[in-house]
């Protein structure tokens, strides 16, 4: 009988703890780590981040490609996919890292954080009225894994919450919108804007210079989804305009951001690496193990991807 074998090929991700958690998980899994993989027909699961093209064609009996992250942009657009069932990463411990980013920044905002650094810096003592938070209105674009929990927490702490995706949702304190009359409503009627969006052939560019010209004077810009969701150059010269007042930025178009991009000389954005959630081996070893525990049963795996949907 032949075994039952997953392939992990990663440039970035430490295959030994993905080993240890998953062997913990199903200890009857062969975890073979690219290039050292023994007979390719044994192979019925990928875990993988960015393989070389052909990488999946290689393994006649792969049933499973579990994508090594949560943004499946690069692994859908690829043409050399095969026909099997494709899945990513998601867990409650990249769900609540990314829910503590967004609730960080949309908070700095919310309570003028950034007024008070550029005050720090000149030596002054600058008071700023605090408002109360449910004066204060917030849409997040994209309610997915990480979206309808960032915007749920929100609206716990009393935010006023929009949100917007491709259906309507029903999330405890936050108003639904979808289509493209939903999306202007949103970015007309709130002040902060969090994207959460995938990065597929519809939302690529989506938030250009049209887009930015709906938000209200000033309004605050987050992005932790993906950079090229957004026209970088339309929000450079929104942000120069004031149009947009300030952008938290995880993501970019080019990473890392290049030296001189006009970005690092904004003194309105702040810039963070793209960490704004990261996958702990050990808390996603469940899900990804759970997906193959359901595909050996004939049922889709967890968190499925549908390729031709780009997410
Ligand atoms: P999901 O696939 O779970 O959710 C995507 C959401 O976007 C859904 O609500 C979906 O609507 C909505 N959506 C997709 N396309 C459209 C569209 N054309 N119009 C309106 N709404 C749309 O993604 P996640 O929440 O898990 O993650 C979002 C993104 O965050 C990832 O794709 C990834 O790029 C990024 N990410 C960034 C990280 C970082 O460190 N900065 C870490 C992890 C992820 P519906 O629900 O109706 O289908």
């Amino acid at each position: 009988m032949s075994r039952d074998a997953l392939v992990f090929y990663s440039p970035v991700d430490d295959a030994r703890a993905w080993r240890a958690a998953l062997e913990a998980e199903l200890p009857d899994l062969d975890f073979r780590v690219d290039p050292d993989i023994g007979d390719a027909a044994e192979i019925r699961y990928a875990l993988a981040w960015l393989p070389p093209k052909g990488f999946f064609a290689r393994f006649p009996h792969l049933q499973l490609v579990t994508n090594l992250g949560a943004g499946v942009d690069a692994l859908v657009r690829r043409d050399d996919l095969v026909p099997v069932k494709f899945s990513r990463l998601s867990d409650p411990g990249m769900v609540a890292m990314m829910t503590s980013y967004v609730v960080f920044a949309v908070t700095r905002y919310a309570r003028d954080i950034p007024v008070f650094e550029r005050a720090k810096r000149r030596g002054e003592w600058e008071y700023v009225h605090p408002r109360a938070l449910s004066e204060i209105r917030v849409a997040v674009l994209g309610l997915g894994e990480l979206g309808g929990p960032a915007a749920r927490m929100l609206a716990s702490m009393g935010f006023t919450v929009s949100g917007w995706s491709r259906g309507p949702k029903d999330i405890p304190g936050v108003a639904s919108h979808t289509g493209r009359d939903g999306l202007e409503r949103v970015l007309a009627e709130n002040e902060i804007i969090v994207s959460l969006l995938p990065l597929t052939p519809d939302s690529r560019g989506l938030l250009g210079a049209a887009e930015f010209a709906l938000m209200p004077k000033g309004a605050k810009f987050i992005n932790a989804s993906r950079g090229a969701v957004v026209d970088e150059a339309a929000l450079i010269a929104a942000l120069r305009s004031g149009q947009v007042g300030e952008a938290t930025l995880d993501v970019f178009e080019t990473e890392p951001l290049p030296q001189g991009h006009p970005f690092w000389s904004l003194d309105n954005v702040l810039i963070t690496p793209h960490l704004a959630s990261i996958t702990v081996p050990k808390l996603a070893a469940r899900d990804v193990a759970e997906s193959i525990r359901r595909v050996r049963r004939g049922l889709p795996p967890l968190h499925e991807v549908d390729p031709g949907r780009g997410y």
